[in-house]
């Protein structure tokens, strides 16, 4: 594991982000709870998110749908006969892996290396650099790319075809090693089903199995008739969800990555059938910009248009992120046809059409679903924010200093109210002024400790301002504010904190940026 992403993990532990469930019995594979910082974070993600898609659009809307669902919505999808993935294990290390995923890591790395020389050579020729032509005559460049196609195509082939023979053949001729041991005693490739099955009802005997819900999409999809009629809603229009959803992952090793209990924030779009290729392009446009809104830089997010799409999708990409171990999915979107709301028309004997006023006839609507998983983004959010600096200090002392530049409208706490000593009236004014603003920002108050210190703490968690009541604002109402990133102190009179502050930190400027 790279030496950063560690550090991140245990500054999220240390600061109260995110503990290992159940850490006091040493904790449950893959499941991880939010503590005091890191639910308000993940609240501050989700509504983002949310008032970018209900807020924002007036023809979207949110519903919250049940975990338990009729387990005929599974057959319906396709989830009881196919939502498996291919597993494989290392008869030495005793290790488990996703066989696609070992697959895709190797190109992902020989990706790297053309990218390696692709930069090498920027630096070498300047602007007269001719990225196009480089790649198309480099024989290293055409000799890897050359590596990544073929082994591309063969897996996609076998995928398609459901050839775990075939996987396993490609795993041994590119020579892939267990990451862990070095070692390339594999097993063959075996499916596995990601769903967790339970019992609904009290009496064994007549108990139903039913399944926590894998994904929250279906939820969606079986609601679309009620939520079109209630809500009059007319073609195009999007329902919105954000909630809980479990896989029985295989490889659980990446922290917040790969979770079995996880939340997803998913939006399914309805249109009308031959214009979803235009929504399609529209949605990916607009995701992509959503993502570069919190900050983050372009060349830390890419598309990545699926290899293979599943059988009833016409245009599949991924939004990924830069990661500490390497660029991966943090969203899906999808054009998903007609599929699901067939399918649960199928089987469940109901008619899930609409009847398009202007044409006079019905017809059932195609899909453009957006789909990026909480958790993931929240790892996204902090990988990104987290900087390790050298600083100096007031005192002309150089200092490390680890701090989150998160997004202000994001970070947990937004001003930290510091009275300079606890005696003469200090923590008496501070409080005033703390509760002044404890209605409409988070604010924490801190007492202990140097001031030096308690701007390192709330550094740590990510506060964008910190205040700092004096002697001098006794006397004249004035306080010093302290800005996180710049580390620049101001000297502001009491009542312009709140102008100051409120417009950086609200959902308001945020959301503005997306309009
Ligand atoms: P992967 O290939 O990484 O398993 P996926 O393609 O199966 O992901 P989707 O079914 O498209 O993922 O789910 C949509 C989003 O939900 C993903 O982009 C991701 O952000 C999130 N997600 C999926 N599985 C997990 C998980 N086990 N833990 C955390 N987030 C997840």
């Amino acid at each position: 594991m790279d030496d950063l992403f560690k550090k991140l993990i245990s500054h999220a532990k240390e600061y109260g982000f995110i503990f290992p469930s159940s850490e006091i019995y040493d904790g449950l594979s893959a499941v991880y709870d939010y503590g005091q910082n890191g639910v308000e974070l993940k609240n501050n993600i989700r509504k983002y998110w949310w008032d970018s898609m209900v807020l924002l659009h007036e023809n979207i809307v949110g519903i919250d749908s049940a975990i338990f669902m009729h387990p005929e919505i599974w057959k319906a999808s396709g989830h009881v006969g196919a939502f498996n993935d291919p597993l494989i294990d290392n008869k030495d290390s005793k290790k488990r892996y996703r066989a696609d995923v070992l697959i895709e890591d190797y190109m992902e790395k020989i990706d790297t290396k053309i990218r390696k020389e692709v930069a090498k050579a920027v630096k070498r020729f300047g602007d007269s650099f001719d990225e196009k032509q480089f790649r198309e005559t480099n024989p290293r460049v055409l000799a890897n790319q050359k590596k990544i196609d073929d082994v591309r195509t063969r897996f996609v082939k076998a995928a398609e075809n459901d050839d775990l023979k075939e996987i396993k053949q490609i795993i041994i001729d590119c020579d892939i090693a267990d990451p862990v041991s070095g070692s390339r005693n594999w097993t063959d490739v075996r499916q596995f089903n990601l769903m967790f099955e339970t019992k609904l009802g009290s009496v064994s005997d007549d108990a139903a199995s039913i399944y926590l819900r894998p994904e929250t999409a279906q939820g969606i999809f079986v609601n679309f008739l009620n939520v079109q009629k209630s809500g009059r809603m007319r073609i195009p229009f999007g329902i919105a969800q954000v909630g809980k959803a479990f896989r029985n992952e295989i490889v659980a090793r990446q922290f917040i990555f790969r979770m079995r209990e996880f939340e997803q924030m998913e939006m399914q779009y309805f249109v009308k059938p031959g214009e979803e290729l235009e929504y399609f392009k529209l949605w990916k446009e607009k995701r992509m910009k959503w993502h570069k809104s919190l900050g983050i830089e372009d060349h830390k997010l890419r598309f990545h248009d699926h290899d293979k799409l599943a059988h009833y999708a016409n245009a599949a990409t991924d939004i990924e992120f830069e990661f500490p171990f390497g660029f991966k999915e943090v969203e899906g979107i999808h054009s998903r046809t007609d599929f699901d709301l067939s399918q649960h028309q199928k089987f469940s004997g109901k008619k899930l059409q609409f009847y398009d006023p202007e044409s006079k006839e019905n017809y059932t609507p195609f899909v453009i679903e957006t789909s990026i998983g909480l958790d993931r983004t929240f790892l996204l959010i902090l990988s990104n924010a987290y900087k390790e600096e050298k600083v100096t200090t007031a005192n002309g002392k150089l200092e490390d200093r680890v701090v989150l530049k998160l997004p202000p409208v994001l970070a947990p706490v937004k001003l930290a109210v510091l009275p300079l000593v606890r005696k003469d009236g200090l923590p008496e004014k501070a409080r005033a002024i703390m509760n002044s603003l404890k209605i409409e920002f988070n604010c924490q108050y801190e007492e202990k400790d140097s001031i030096g210190r308690r701007y390192r703490r709330q550094d740590a968690i990510g506060t964008p301002y910190c205040i700092t009541i004096d002697h001098q604002t006794i006397k004249d109402n004035t306080i010093t504010i302290r800005y996180r990133d710049s580390m620049k102190q101001d000297r502001i009179s009491i009542t312009d904190i709140r102008k100051i502050i409120s417009d950086k930190v609200s959902f308001r400027t945020a959301l503005s940026k997306l309009l």
